[in-house]
């Protein structure tokens, strides 16, 4: 047998998350060899056809320029990846990606610090985002073992944009509370599940305040393993996802919860007290971007891979589709 045969034959035994991570071990030491480092490193493979033919062909705006001989493809080092079109070096990029995963800076303490605008700093910091969104959505968050699942609230947020005269209600100054009290469409739901022992942890926002039933089962289906058993709150609609996914809910009411035994949701609550911190240093989130921000949080809090990882892949992976300035404003929108 082969190493390459070896090799497939093993990985069948691997779990799904396991071979996804395989995946992207092998596609981060392709973008070593290949994605190129450095504007002036010649890549050896192209981005396009994958073809080793690379030469070097001139420069534009300063930067290197290659060419393929291989597709006749002309690009940069750059190209295919986060920095594709960006008048911003790596070393900037790589401080935006930091500040980003770190989830304590604003974009306005990033600009600040690298001496960039607020708006090219938005547009790094959503591309980010963005990069991060399709990487979930390929390799989706499934709870397994004893999770904990339930929902928090944050005030909407129309920030960066100007209220219309006709607008539902009046601006909203830093700090202030909601007009009403309690659950109400101006709390925004953020619904969540988190494993026990340390496992992983996956937020979603699908509506404005309690959720419904179909809204739980489109949040939590296919992102729960079969035969998980799952702790909620008293909210009805949980103890419908056995009807979706095979599964077992319980529901934990106050005095148990209280008595601190099994049936607590002491790891779900530490994750929300997470998402809350983090807002505060953001001073909001605007709800149309809060789905972004909903998987960097799933992603860093407790992330199973180290932060470094995570970094070089926003950094050198090569995407079928990379995000424009447009895209940021436009695309992948939350309207609720
Ligand atoms: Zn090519």
């Amino acid at each position: 047998m082969t190493d390459y045969e070896m090799i497939c034959h093993e990985s069948k035994k691997l779990s799904s998350e396991e071979q996804a991570r395989v995946l992207e071990y092998i596609q981060r030491i392709q973008n070593e060899k290949g994605g190129g480092k450095t504007e002036s490193e010649k890549p050896e493979h192209c981005p396009r056809c994958g073809g080793s033919s690379v030469i070097r062909f001139g420069h534009k705006r300063g930067k290197q320029r290659f060419c393929c001989k291989d597709c006749g493809g002309v690009f940069m080092a750059s190209s295919g990846t986060i920095m594709e079109n960006s008048h911003y070096d790596e070393k900037v990029w790589s401080e935006a990606v930091a500040d980003t995963l770190d989830g304590f800076v604003s974009i306005d303490k990033t600009a600040e610090r690298l001496g960039v605008s607020h708006d090219a700093v938005f547009h790094m910091r959503h591309k980010i985002l963005m990069f991060m969104e399709e990487r979930g959505k390929a390799f989706p968050v499934c709870l397994k073992g004893i999770s904990e699942l339930d929902e928090t609230y944050v005030l909407e947020s129309l920030k960066g944009r100007k209220f219309t005269e006709n607008a539902s209600r009046n601006p909203r100054k830093h700090g202030e509370k909601a007009s009403q009290r309690g659950i109400s469409n101006e709390q925004v739901c953020i619904m969540t599940g988190v494993e026990r022992n340390g496992g992983c942890a996956y937020a979603v926002t699908l509506n404005r305040a309690r959720p419904s039933v179909e809204e739980i089962k489109a949040a939590f289906q296919g992102h729960m393993t079969t035969g998980c058993v799952a702790f909620t709150d008293g909210l009805k609609g949980y103890g419908h996802l056995e009807e979706v996914v095979d599964c077992v809910i319980e529901s934990v009411d106050k005095q148990e919860q209280k008595n601190a035994g099994t049936a607590n949701l002491n790891n779900v609550n530490n994750f929300h007290s997470y998402i809350h911190e983090r807002y505060s240093h953001y001073r909001g989130v605007a709800t149309r971007y809060i789905n972004r921000y909903n998987t960097l949080f799933s992603t860093v809090y407790r992330a199973k891979e180290s932060l470094t990882n995570i970094a070089d892949a926003i950094l050198h992976n090569v995407s079928a589709h990379v995000f424009s300035c447009w895209d940021v404003r436009h695309t992948a929108l939350v309207t609720i």
